[in-house]
């Protein structure tokens, strides 16, 4: 830090300010985790000033050996763990690799046929009539995901994001009844929609996904099952998600991200099949740049720290954590969607409390328990207010707290959400954003938060 300071002494201190909040506070988002040192160090070194674009061994710069064997690493790791027959490592982030995933699989179903109707080799080789009729026919694709509201990403089709303007997209909610996935409600849309790519995966979605049903699903109406796995990778690579629950056997194409319950460090991979290899490797120049080299060291450094045996038990604490916090919540009083949670997350709907969302998060976060508002399915108060606070454990779970520790942090969740109340504009009128919390309260449980 004192190499920075000298630099830019303000950038020393919040780096340092942001070591104390991760430490001092309970850190429940739960695609959040602590990377390890080895993972670190190896993001912050004099790879980083290396350009590198091209795939391993085919690069449009001079001087990659060192990159190669990096990215021929991660690579190499990632394809062990997961038991896939390709892995793709340079997107920059989960978006950047439903991005490249997008792309390989319009590549391989829309622009290889018309490129052999053309009889062209390249796109470059089309004349303008066919790639104006091509562009045309990339654009008319179909994709069918998770809604917004049920769990599902951005990046399944929600319309502000590119995913919804790239393709004509339907979306598959949850039971009302039950809050989980209709399988034969996907079925029936799937086959009136008939998608290009069947999204399955999800950001807030507390349960479990059987991926062989979904593949059948697929493959009945002529989809490509893409699966994002980027909140649970790390419960698949711990062996806690297997048979069914893992996607690498079913789906043709998966996504991740690297820092979530993964462990590593901010970024992106795609994993697939090898009918869909050569079309992923395009990732760049399709729609990424230059990769980050250093950053693709650290997934190797952690993708080999996930083939260590106690990421197994680490796997399988998340989500004994994550059981016992639904138990000690619900325990209390709280509700949860669909009841409780078979994987490491948990989304508490706070209308019972009589707060928002947003009121919840603030108030848990003036006492030390650092959260994110989460929509509930059929959100009363759309995407910004929310009426749900979503929980995880990877976190907690790295810094060594167990299940007596979760029921501790349910309580205390418990305690702040019933002393909270909503609050008032500055004319008086009620409002989804402000909220009272009697200051002794918040600072007795940030104490207590602080103790775990
Ligand atoms: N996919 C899912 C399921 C996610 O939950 C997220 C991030 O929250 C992403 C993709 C995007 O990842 P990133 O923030 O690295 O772009």
């Amino acid at each position: 830090l004192d190499v920075i300071r000298r630099v830019e002494p303000r950038v020393a201190d919040a780096i340092a300010a942001e070591i104390t909040d991760q430490r001092a506070s309970l850190k429940l988002i739960a695609s959040e985790n602590y990377a390890s040192p080895a993972v670190l160090l190896a993001m912050g070194n004099w790879l980083s000033d290396k350009y590198a674009e091209g795939t391993i061994g085919r690069r449009f710069y001079a001087g990659c050996r060192n990159v190669d064997t990096v990215e021929a690493l991660a690579a190499e790791h990632a394809r062990e763990l997961f038991g896939a027959d390709h892995a793709y490592v340079q997107p920059h982030s989960g978006i950047d690799a439903n991005l490249v995933a997008f792309w390989a699989v319009l590549a391989q179903k829309v622009e290889a046929p018309a490129l052999a109707r053309a009889g062209a080799r390249h796109v470059n080789d089309l004349t303008e009539a066919d790639w104006s009729a091509l562009r045309r026919e990339l654009g008319d694709q179909r994709m069918l995901g998770m809604s917004l509201d049920a769990g599902g990403h951005l990046t399944h089709g929600f319309r502000p994001n590119i995913s919804g303007k790239m393709f004509e997209q339907r979306s598959y909610g949850t039971d009302p009844a039950t809050g989980l996935l209709d399988y034969d409600a996907v079925r029936a849309a799937a086959r009136e929609f008939r998608p290009l790519i069947l999204m399955a995966g999800y950001s807030a979605y507390p349960r479990k996904v059987n991926f062989r049903i979904m593949r059948e699903i697929a493959d009945e109406v002529g989809a490509t099952l893409m699966v994002d796995m980027a909140h649970f990778a790390g419960l698949v690579a711990g062996k806690v998600f297997t048979g069914d629950f893992d996607p690498v056997p079913h789906a043709n194409i998966v996504t991740t991200t690297t820092h979530k319950s993964l462990r590593g460090p901010r970024g992106g991979m795609v994993l697939c099949d090898e009918a869909l290899a050569e079309h992923v490797d395009r990732g760049c120049p399709m729609v990424l740049g230059g990769p980050l080299p250093n950053v693709m060291a650290a997934k190797a450094v952690a993708l080999a720290e996930a083939r260590q045996p106690d990421f197994r038990t680490y796997a399988q604490r998340i989500v004994d954590n994550a059981a016992a916090l639904a138990e000690g919540l619900t325990r209390r009083g709280a509700a949860l969607v669909t009841g409780g949670t078979d994987n490491h997350l948990v989304l508490i709907d706070v209308t019972g409390y009589g707060l928002t969302g947003r009121q919840a998060e603030e108030a848990l976060l003036d006492s030390g328990i650092v959260t994110n508002r989460n929509a509930v399915p059929r959100d009363p108060n759309g995407a910004w207010y929310t009426s749900g606070v979503r929980v995880g454990t990877p976190a907690l779970t790295t810094r060594g707290l167990g299940t007596a520790e979760m029921d501790e942090t349910a309580d205390l969740i418990h305690t702040v959400l019933t002393a909270a109340e909503p609050g008032t504009t500055a004319a008086g009128a009620p409002s989804k954003a402000k909220y009272t919390l009697e200051p002794k309260i918040a600072e007795s449980v940030a104490g207590r938060a602080a103790d775990l």
